[in-house]
Order: C-alpha cells, then sequence, then structure tokens
C-alpha cells in the first residue's frame, strides 16, 4: 500500500526519502511505503494551511462539525479493515486496535457535537446598556506532532477539536504508522474537507521541528515521549508559541491490604501487559502493601506467565511484539539493567527468541526504589513491584517520581480513596481499575513531567484550540 502526504488538498508522494512502514510481527513484510515530505514540501503545507485559515472559520460551525460526523462515519464503517492494518503496522492486537479505531470515531464526533453546545460567557456591566462578552475564536494554523502508540486515536483526539474549533491543521505522524495517519486524513477529506484545512506531512524529527519554527504556526500540540516534548516546549517559549504537550509516564497501582486481590491482579496485568505495554498510561510500577505482597505477585506472575504472546491479527493472543526493534532493544536492555541493580525477575524470559520484535511479559521484584527502572519509562511490557507499609508509605513512594500522569489504587475503603485523591500528584487517577483507559468527554493529561499547558480531551481541549476574546458591548446611544 503506497501512502501520500497532503497538501493543500493534493495528494502526493513526497519530495523526500523513501520510508517502509514494516509489521512488527514479521518485520520482512511491507505494510505500507511513501516519501517523506521535503522541507519546501513543509512549507508549502504550512502555506496552504494559513491560506484557508480564514475561510473555515468563518465557515459555521455546523457545516464544520458535518464533515466531522461525516468522517466518523467513514471511520466506523472501516473500523475492522483498518483495525487489521494498524494491528499489522503498530502491533497491537486486534480487538484492541479495532477498538481504537472506533474510539477515534466516537472522538470525531464529540467534537462535532461543540457545535451544539455554549461556546462563550456573557457577564454583566455595571455600565448602563452593556454587556460583556467572552467569545471564543480559533488560533490559526495549528501544528501537530504525534506519537507511533495511538496511530489514530491520538491523531483524532488532536484533530477532532482543532478542526471543530474552526482551526487549520499541519499534522506529522510518527514515522512508524504512516498507515492510520493516511487512513484518518483520507476519511476527512472524503467527507468533504475543504483544501488546506488539514495538511499531512511524513518525516521524522526534522520535518516535526520544522514545523515547530516556522513562524507560519499558530500554536503546536505534542504527544510523545518527555524528552522530545521538552525540547519542544523550550522551543516554543523561545518563539513566544503557544504549545501543549503530553509526555511520558510512570506510572504506579498501589495495592493496599484490604484490596480484593484476585481483582487487582487482573487489572494490574491489563495495566501493564495491553498494548505490550506501550500506553502512556500503562502501568509500570507496582507498590503492593507488605501484608498481602506475596499473594499478590503470585497472581500477577500467574497471569502474566499465562498470557498468549504472538501475531496481533491471530485470535487468542493476548499481547503483540513492541513497534520497533529499537524498542525491543531498549526494553530488554532495561531489564538486564534492573538485573544487574539487585532486581528478582518472577516471570518474563529471553528476548528475541522469535521472529518480530517481541517481549516476554516481565515482572520484577525490585530491590527498592533506588533502582534507574522506578524512573526511566522502559515503554515495554514490564512491571517493577516494591512494597509498602501502609497506606501512607504507598502513595508516598507513587508520588516518588518526576512523571504525573495517571496511577490506580484499589483498596475497598472510601476514606483511602479519597485519601489518595488528595495525596496523589497525577492527572488521572483510577480507583479500583488499572492505570490506562481514557474517556473522550473528560479531561486527559499529565502533571509533572508528563504534561505541559491545557489537557487534552472533553472540553478541556477548546483551552488550547481557542483563544477567548472579551468584548465589551456598550449599547449605542439614542440619536439626538
Ligand atoms: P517520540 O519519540 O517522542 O516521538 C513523538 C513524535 O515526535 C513523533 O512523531 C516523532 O517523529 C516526533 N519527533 C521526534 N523528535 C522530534 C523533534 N526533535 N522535534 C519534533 N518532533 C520530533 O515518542 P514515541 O516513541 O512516538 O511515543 C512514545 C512516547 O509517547 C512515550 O514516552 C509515551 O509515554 C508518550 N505518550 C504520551 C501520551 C500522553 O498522552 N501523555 C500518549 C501517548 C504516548 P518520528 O518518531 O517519526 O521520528
Amino acid at each position: 500500500m503506497d501512502v501520500l502526504n497532503l497538501i493543500g488538498g493534493r495528494w502526493a508522494e513526497g519530495e523526500g526519502e523513501e520510508f517502509a512502514d514494516t509489521n512488527p510481527a514479521r518485520p520482512a513484510e511491507m505494510v505500507a511505503r511513501g516519501r517523506f515530505a521535503s522541507a519546501r514540501e513543509v512549507e508549502r503545507a504550512v502555506a496552504a494551511a494559513r491560506e484557508a485559515a480564514p475561510g473555515w472559520a468563518a465557515t459555521p460551525h455546523h457545516a464544520r462539525a458535518a464533515v466531522l460526523l461525516g468522517a466518523a462515519d467513514i471511520v466506523d464503517r472501516e473500523a475492522g479493515a483498518w483495525g487489521a492494518e494498524l494491528a499489522r503496522e503498530e502491533g497491537k492486537t486486534l480487538p484492541e486496535a479495532v477498538a481504537e479505531v472506533r474510539g477515534a470515531a466516537r472522538i470525531l464526533r464529540y467534537y462535532a457535537g461543540e457545535a451544539d453546545r455554549e461556546s462563550g460567557e456573557i457577564y454583566a456591566s455595571p455600565r448602563p446598556g452593556e454587556n460583556v462578552l467572552v467569545v471564543r475564536k480559533p488560533i490559526g494554523v495549528i501544528g501537530m506532532i504525534t506519537p507511533f502508540n495511538f496511530p489514530i486515536a491520538i491523531p483524532a483526539w488532536k484533530v477532532g477539536p482543532a478542526l471543530s474549533y474552526g482551526n487549520t491543521v499541519v499534522w506529522k505522524p510518527s514515522s512508524l504508522v504512516p498507515l492510520l495517519a493516511y487512513r484518518l486524513a483520507r476519511a476527512l477529506t472524503d467527507a468533504g474537507l475543504p483544501a488546506g484545512v488539514l495538511n499531512l506531512v511524513y518525516g521524522e524529527a526534522e520535518a516535526g521541528s520544522a514545523i515547530v519554527e516556522h513562524p507560519g504556526v499558530n500554536a503546536v500540540s505534542f504527544t510523545g515521549s518527555t524528552a522530545v516534548g521538552r525540547a519542544v516546549i523550550a522551543r516554543c517559549g523561545e518563539l513566544g508559541k503557544p504549545v501543549q504537550t503530553e509526555m511520558g509516564g510512570k506510572n504506579a497501582s498501589i495495592v493496599l491490604a484490604d484490596a480484593d486481590l484476585e481483582h487487582a491482579a487482573e487489572q494490574v496485568c491489563l495495566g501493564a501487559f495491553r498494548s505490550t505495554g506501550q500506553k502512556c498510561t500503562a502501568t509500570s510500577r507496582l507498590i503492593v502493601a507488605s501484608e498481602v505482597a506475596d499473594e499478590l505477585l503470585e497472581r500477577v506472575v500467574t497471569r502474566a506467565s499465562r498470557l498468549v504472546v504472538g501475531d496481533p491479527l491471530e485470535a487468542g493472543v493476548e499481547m503483540g511484539p513492541l513497534v520497533s526493534s529499537a524498542a525491543r532493544d531498549r526494553v530488554s536492555a532495561g531489564v538486564v539493567r534492573a538485573v544487574e541493580e539487585g532486581a528478582k525477575q518472577l516471570a518474563g524470559g529471553a528476548f528475541g527468541d522469535r521472529e518480530g520484535w517481541f517481549a516476554p511479559p516481565t515482572v520484577l521484584d525490585l530491590p527498592g526504589t533506588g533502582v534507574e527502572f522506578w524512573h526511566t519509562e522502559l515503554f515495554g511490557p514490564v512491571l517493577g513491584a516494591v512494597r509498602a507499609d501502609g497506606t501512607e508509605e504507598a502513595l508516598g513512594l507513587a508520588n516518588l517520581s518526576d512523571h504525573g500522569l495517571s496511577a490506580a489504587v484499589f483498596t475497598r475503603d472510601l476514606g483511602v480513596a479519597l485519601q489518595a485523591v488528595q495525596r496523589l500528584e497525577v492527572g488521572v487517577l483510577h480507583i479500583n481499575s488499572e492505570s490506562a483507559g481514557t474517556f473522550p468527554y473528560v479531561p486527559f493529561g499529565g502533571t509533572k513531567q508528563s504534561g505541559f499547558g491545557p489537557k487534552e480531551q472533553g472540553r478541556a481541549a477548546r483551552e488550547f484550540f481557542t483563544q477567548t476574546m472579551t468584548v465589551y458591548l456598550g449599547a449605542p446611544r439614542e440619536r439626538a
């Protein structure tokens, strides 16, 4: 399958280097191919987005919403086929991949619904006959840079609000997952999106940085690793450009002594191993009350060892490969280092014992929080456990991280749950469910080194994708 760049309403092969998108379960198998956009093409994409911006902003919100609804119908109709493509290019299992595609359609519908909701505020004025209006306007051209791990859902949760609120977009998806980016952009143009409103440019870091740097890009929405996100924030700061970044996590699940241990073990394993641990909200740290630690770990290890790992398209497979050889090498090296630092490997095994970028579901009993594993996001199916004495210590350990994306707490005690709400430094907290998972209608994003700027999803998205204008609307004086 050939994928194309979209610039100013024209689909065209890029002028840059050729790239190949391969199946991480069968690296010899090509999923898609194409060419990166050249620097000149990124320029043209920004120019096209600028040219389209006034017309799109002036298009009635309901007409913009109609395009999103049309695209959502296409995405839903194709969910089975595109889910299989997603599984082949990214490596998550087919059911997860199909659910992601359907999730993208749902997100587009949610943001189409913004046309029906209130979009500003009105205040009284102390001056006779005057009202104060707060109106929301688009920002202009949004630069979007997206990661590999949700090839259609994350782009949809940026494109949806950006377009609904009247912005135009230049989007660089991860070069590891070009096919689903192409599918989403096609759905939008097939649904009637005017030329130049969305521009898709393939490329790597250089293209991302060209978008950040371009003076014609008014704001940047980035999702990816903390290292790249911080560089994007720094540069946008220098350029005085609004920026929103959703970045890495080192998410903890806390299992307290009164928890339902079978349920907790099941949820911890879902959080750690679903999507091969390649979710920003995946559970990678397990903090367990000392009294129940051995019992819980035994249940977790039993589940981890029984997981069916294999080709994500095969029925019954519960965990696919990592996205690339580089990812597999990074995760494998992280496990080796943890063991060298004193971790006991309770579940896991050899990396690289079969074709494809597979990693075994791995559980480590950590010697403490001083090890590199505790502080570094590995982004793979690896769970590291420590023991805690009491709720206070467990919550303190969870906060012992530069990251603050999500956490899960397992307890039957409502008071303890409320204590966790007070104490934990995260953007998303699950009580008695796994650390991963989001609903499109509520805010999503992290604190500390996991997120910067306004949150995404739900109505929170409009804080980034719109700007307010405060209008003092005085009544005209009567003619004399
Ligand atoms: P990544 O390596 O940081 O890449 C993210 C995007 O940035 C890609 O499109 C990448 O392009 C591009 N990029 C790389 N260097 C750049 C630069 N110097 N300037 C501008 N753009 C640049 O992240 P990833 O490996 O794709 O995704 C995994 C990471 O994302 C994990 O850390 C995960 O926790 C995080 N994540 C966070 C959230 C959240 O909502 N908090 C959600 C999902 C993922 P290429 O890769 O094509 O070179």
